[in-house]
């Protein structure tokens, strides 16, 4: 029997492996199958999936997919606080899924749902298709291009050894969704770093109405371990809500978490293959952004691979195009943020208020870099007590 194989398979339906799917099949005739394990689409709803209105725009995502509207960021420490304009909302993070997801399915994808993709399959050195299996059974499916999207399981990245992600680059977070709170600011996505609450990370909460926020801490799960002793990350949660006069009063009425990697990924692509969104590490390292990254990660990518089918030549040197692209944007900055980023999970409680002292001082124009990825080393001096 012949077999069949598909321009591009796509392993991953959420943020980004279902905007690829979107984009390729709004773009191009090109035959797209899309692989997911879970057995509902757009579920976990791992994420508090704050954005920004500017990239929801820009992405014409609806509004029926928002839950709340975000006008200000404030930055907290033990003792300081900084507040700045924020022009942004919260998502259901399933809808917004859902709603790509439909998307690129109406526009002629094909998706399987309960399909584990376990490896890729290699001939002649090159990845050709990949094994997954569904209700127990293995199956084997090729494409000429193969697209990770599985986050941070990189099921294919990894075996392809593009990304190694260790434990000391992991980021691991949980949150609760909550109402009955007692919120002094109800429209702002609010990031507090205290040793106290969440060694080697932060915590934060992020208004979906009046008194109702996801709250919720992330941290290095290498860093301080010792500090955090036998305590798990839901009781470090469960401590900061009974000690916060904001929380105190609230109900829980669902839990999230999840887990992404900040590496250095020096390449996404190879022959007949790329890595997008957390996948290859697109994250925001200091703010846990991933969805904005990781759709901007999409496009590029999906942009290349158009060209590449239209040119019958899908090897590295063609898809290297989309890291290059990558490179010069959104990743321009990468090594200094991810030094920094590391730098600021050390501080000790005194530097922390010192760095909120100092981003209440940034001019508009070093804020809108930070928010788009463009820190430079000079707006990094500005900022960090341990580089002064
Ligand atoms: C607690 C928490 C809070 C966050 N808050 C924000 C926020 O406020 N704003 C923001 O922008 N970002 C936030 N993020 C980050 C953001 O959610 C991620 O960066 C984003 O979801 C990454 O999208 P992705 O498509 O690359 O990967 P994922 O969302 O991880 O999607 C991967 C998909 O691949 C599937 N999959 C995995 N392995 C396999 C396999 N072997 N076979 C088949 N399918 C597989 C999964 O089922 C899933 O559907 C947060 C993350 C967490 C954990």
């Amino acid at each position: 029997m012949k077999k069949e194989v598909y321009d591009i398979i796509v392993c991953g339906a959420g943020p980004a492996g279902a905007e690829f799917a979107r984009y390729v099949t709004e773009n191009s005739k090109y035959s797209v199958l899309v692989l997911d394990r879970t057995d509902k689409i757009g579920y976990p709803a791992k994420s508090t999936a704050g954005t920004t209105k500017e990239f929801l725009d820009e992405f014409k995502i609806p509004k029926s997919v928002y839950v709340s509207k975000l006008n200000s960021a404030v930055i907290q420490g033990p003792n300081e606080t900084s507040t700045h304009p924020y022009d942004g909302y919260v998502l259901d993070f399933a809808k917004f899924k859902k709603f790509l997801v439909n998307e690129a399915i109406k526009n002629g994808a094909k998706i399987i749902i309960k399909a584990d993709v376990t490896k890729p399959i290699i001939e002649n050195n090159k990845i050709t298709g990949v094994e997954y299996t569904k209700n127990g059974k293995i199956y084997s499916t090729y494409g000429r291009i193969i697209v990770d999207a599985t986050g941070p399981s990189a099921v294919l990245a990894k075996e392809l050894g593009l990304v190694k992600f260790t434990s000391n680059e992991h980021l691991v977070g949980i949150e609760y969704e909550m109402n009955n709170l007692k919120l002094e600011q109800q429209d702002a996505m609010i990031f507090k770093f205290d040793r106290n609450l969440a060694p080697g990370g932060y915590s934060w909460i992020f208004s979906t109405g009046k008194n109702k926020a996801r709250v919720g801490i992330c941290w290095v799960s290498e860093f301080f371990k010792a500090e955090r002793g036998k305590g798990s990350q839901i009781e470090h949660l469960n401590h900061w809500i009974k000690t916060d006069n904001r929380l105190k009063s609230g109900k829980i009425l669902e839990t999230h978490g999840g887990d992404a990697f900040y590496e250095l990924v020096k390449q996404k692509s190879t022959d007949n293959f790329l890595a997008i969104g957390d996948s290859a590490s697109c994250i925001h390292p200091t703010t846990g952004e991933g969805i904005r990254p990781g759709l901007y990660s999409s496009m590029f990518a999906a942009k290349t691979a158009i060209e590449a089918l239209d040119r019958k030549d899908t090897s590295a040197s063609q898809l290297k195009k989309y890291d290059k692209k990558w490179n010069e944007t959104i990743g321009k900055n990468r090594k200094l943020i991810l030094f920094a980023t590391k730098k600021l999970y050390e501080l000790s409680n005194k530097q922390y208020d010192k760095f909120v002292a100092n981003t209440g001082k940034l001019d508009s124009e070093t804020v809108k870099r930070f928010m788009n990825y463009q820190t430079t080393l000079k707006d990094a001096l500005k900022l960090y007590p341990f580089f002064s």
